[in-house]
């Protein structure tokens, strides 16, 4: 009697015991994992790949802005467990969210100001228009594919980046309407520097942008001032090709 009470009591308790796991599991799912580990992660990645000497970005305010951006919220679920690795990831639709270090490379190029009206073209999963979200007054991000657009736009939302306006399109024609801008950056690799983006750009202004070339791609710093345009290649990259609409090819 007293055996098969115990067998009895002992059953209800396992029953119980995965009961409480699985409410466990159902209330995270791998999409809204806890940000616990992520944290730890980021912290690793902004010590390990951008500040370390041997990758050497300097700006406090840029390494801040990424020990805070949730980059596993901009990566496609099955991708999370990757999110801070020292690469860039496939999002769909054949494109990727850069390699950590080549944010950081190009967001501290850019010189930003916490005033700055700053263009991105190539928006993608989104990632890059926050961490500019955390420096600058307003964001302007333009990307060709409207699925990624869509997806980009409602993660910014939800995630509370509210300062990003982000629009559909070929980037190759700017925002006319809503420049000039203090900085541009592109994340698509050209072949020259769009002449509508030259225009778009302020005197004093910065643009970072990845060049073809023979062989490879290279990212340039482009400036304005007074005198014209200045170019100077700064880092060899590998980018996804810009794409061109019917219009801005004609
Ligand atoms: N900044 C992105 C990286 C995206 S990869 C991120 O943080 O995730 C480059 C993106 O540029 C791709 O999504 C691609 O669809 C987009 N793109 C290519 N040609 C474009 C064009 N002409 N105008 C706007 N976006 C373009």
């Amino acid at each position: 009697m007293k055996v098969s009470l115990l067998l009895f009591f002992s059953f209800v308790a396992g029953l119980l015991v995965r009961a409480a796991g699985q409410m466990i599991i159902n209330r995270y799912p791998v999409e809204e994992a806890p940000e616990a580990p992520f944290a730890v992660e980021r912290a690793r990645m902004v010590e390990v790949q951008l500040a370390a000497p041997s990758r050497g970005i300097r700006d406090k305010r840029v390494l801040h802005v990424m020990g805070n951006v949730p980059r596993h919220e901009f990566v496609p679920p099955a991708r999370r467990a990757r999110a801070y690795s020292d690469s860039a990831l496939p999002i769909g639709y054949n494109q990727t969210i850069s390699q950590p270090y080549i944010v950081a490379f190009m967001t501290e190029i850019l010189e930003l100001k916490p005033e700055s009206r700053v263009l991105e073209v190539g928006t993608g999963s989104g990632y890059q228009s926050a961490v500019l979200s955390g420096l600058v007054s307003k964001v302007f991000t333009i990307e060709i594919v409207p699925e990624l657009a869509a997806r980009a736009k409602a993660d910014l939302q939800r995630l509370g980046y509210t300062n990003v306006d982000c629009r559909t399109g070929d980037g190759f024609a700017g925002l006319p309407e809503e420049a000039p801008f203090d900085a541009i950056l592109v994340t698509c690799a050209a072949d020259q520097v769009p002449p509508p983006l030259e225009a778009q750009l302020k005197p004093g202004g910065r643009m970072i942008i990845p060049l073809n070339d023979g062989s490879g791609q290279t990212l340039f710093l482009v400036c304005k001032d007074d005198l014209g345009i200045s170019k100077k290649p700064v880092l060899p990259v590998r980018f996804v090709p810009m794409r061109r609409s019917k219009q801005t090819e004609r």
